[in-house]
């Protein structure tokens, strides 16, 4: 049965990945062509203290605004930026444009929290990382405890050395550290006790099914427990219900960022949200 099938599904699948690689390369090209044509956005996520319900930062998320295909959301192209080396150029784009953003909400007194970047493991460890950090830094006046950096759970394995040298640095600066996707990945204990790190981010898959999960019940509750006993900051994110937000208050962790408060938003959102929420 294989044998008769083979020659079909062979050719079934070479023409799969033609089309497969072909809309790849044009992705490629046109992903590289976005950043000077200005089709990337930032949206901003409120990330909120849910006990005085005001506002304690804020993080960015890129999105693609493609000329045919509509609005892209990272998961379609960070993948392939990664992959391509293009992340590097995306992330700086990123940092710079939501810094001067920020640093214009400062200057209004609209805004005096942190902005959240998430920076992929490749822009961390690029030669002119620490410079172009930096350099926004100088340009927009931006103060580097106003800026935190989220690095994926999955991504700290890599090269622990180098990367911690590198965090170190970023660290004595004043910016700080946190761990997104917390629980999704296989850092160590005693690797998370060694980085210079000031908050985990508890995934959003294990705050989607509570209450009601008792084993996710029992994630949160434990890696709560991990960032007090390491004294990290602690935030949860994915968070879209009343029902899951008292659960993490009642447990201990107050900060909140989620559908619940406010989706993601675009720049001119976020003035209002601010005017409301100050
Ligand atoms: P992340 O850093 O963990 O960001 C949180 C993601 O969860 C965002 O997805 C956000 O829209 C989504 N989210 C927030 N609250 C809720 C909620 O209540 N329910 C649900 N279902 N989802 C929620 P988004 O914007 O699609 O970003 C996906 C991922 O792409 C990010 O995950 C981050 O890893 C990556 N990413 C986004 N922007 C950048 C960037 O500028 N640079 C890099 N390197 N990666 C980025
Ligand atoms: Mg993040
Ligand atoms: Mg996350
Ligand atoms: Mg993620």
């Amino acid at each position: 049965k294989a044998k008769e099938n083979g020659r079909n599904t062979f050719e079934f699948y070479a023409s799969e990945m033609t089309e497969y690689a072909l809309e790849r390369m044009a992705m490629k090209t046109s992903l590289k062509e976005a950043i000077g044509k200005e089709e990337l956005c930032i949206h901003y996520q409120p990330q909120i203290d849910a006990r005085t319900e005001k506002i304690i930062g804020l993080e960015a998320l890129v999105r693609w605004q493609h000329p045919t295909r509509g609005l892209l959301y990272p998961e379609v192209f960070i993948g392939l930026a990664e992959e391509t080396g293009l992340i590097v150029d995306i992330d700086r784009w990123v940092m710079r444009t939501a810094m001067k953003q920020v640093s214009a909400w400062h200057g209004e007194a609209l805004l005096s929290d942190i902005l959240a970047l998430n920076i992929s493991i490749k822009q961390l460890e690029g030669h002119h990382f620490m410079e172009e950090i930096e350099r926004a830094l100088n340009d927009f006046a931006f103060k580097p405890a106003w800026l935190e950096l989220e690095i994926a759970e999955g991504q700290v394995m890599k090269n622990h050395t180098e990367m911690i040298t590198r965090l170190e640095k970023l660290s004595a600066m004043g910016i700080g550290i946190s761990i997104d996707d917390f629980g999704t990945g296989y850092s160590s204990l005693s690797l998370l006790k060694r980085l210079p790190i000031n908050r985990l981010k508890i995934d959003k898959s294990f705050i989607m099914d509570i209450p009601g999960d008792e084993e996710d019940m029992a994630i949160v509750k434990a890696i709560i427990a991990l960032a007090d006993s390491l004294k990290l900051d602690i935030i949860a994110e994915g968070v879209e219900t009343d029902a899951q937000k008292d659960f993490l208050v009642k447990n201990g962790c107050t900060k909140i960022q989620g559908f619940y408060y406010s989706r993601p938003i675009t720049s001119e959102q976020v003035r209002y949200f601010l005017q409301k929420h100050q």
